[in-house]
């Protein structure tokens, strides 16, 4: 099982940290080691002092497919969850600086903290999900899937051109602006529309 996760996908958050648009997803890799499930509390490592919060859409790849086109990719995902791509902002600063890989500051253990899937058939307009991230009972993030750069088909066809897809593997479709840090005692809760389907207490 692999987490496929695409950066850069919202143009707001592209902006607030200052990056171009991409003309083709950008994305990375976090190992299954990374996930977090059952609202658990997230404890923030010691090896880093900006640990940010990044709500996203996740899908969840239910065949195994290889360069899939775009016409067809609506059929190898049928779930879909809220989930954190939590990240150590201050090594990727660090990391991009020297022209170094992200993985210590995206794929460390626990990142991705993770709701429960639901059937994609359940939600009314695939192209208009909306979700919103609190902290601290205050909305610090909303999103709607109607403004990813990068619809779902096209980064299923475009990521597996490199990579097979296979079923249970998880795709983590970019964050809205708003991103931010946390610190010990904060509380974040996702919401799915207006169902609360994730939390996560910082430790
Ligand atoms: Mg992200």
């Amino acid at each position: 099982m692999k987490i496929i996760c695409i950066g850069r996908n919202y143009a707001a958050h592209a902006q607030e940290l200052k990056h171009e648009l991409p003309t083709v997803p950008v994305f990375f890799l976090k190992p299954e080691t990374a996930i977090l499930k059952s609202n658990r509390p997230f404890y923030i490592p010691d090896f880093t002092n900006e640990l940010h919060y990044e709500l996203e859409l996740v899908i969840k790849i239910c065949k195994v497919g290889k360069y899939i086109s775009e016409k067809f990719a609506h059929t190898y995902w049928d779930e879909l969850a809220l989930g954190i791509d939590f990240t150590a902002r201050d090594l990727q600063r660090q990391q991009s600086e020297k022209g170094l890989p992200w993985e210590i500051a995206k794929a460390f253990d626990n990142s991705a903290p993770i709701s429960k899937f639901f059937p994609k058939s359940q939600m009314e307009d695939l192209a208009k999900i909306s979700f919103h991230l609190e902290m601290n009972g205050k909305t610090v993030q909303t999103g709607n899937s109607s403004e990813m750069i990068f619809s779902f088909d096209q980064i299923i066809a475009y990521v597996s051109k490199f990579f097979t897809l296979k079923q249970g593997d998880m795709i983590f479709t970019g964050t809205p602006a708003g991103v931010g840090p946390v610190k010990i005692g904060d509380m974040l809760e996702a919401y799915l529309g207006d169902k609360k389907v994730l939390w996560c207490r910082i430790k």
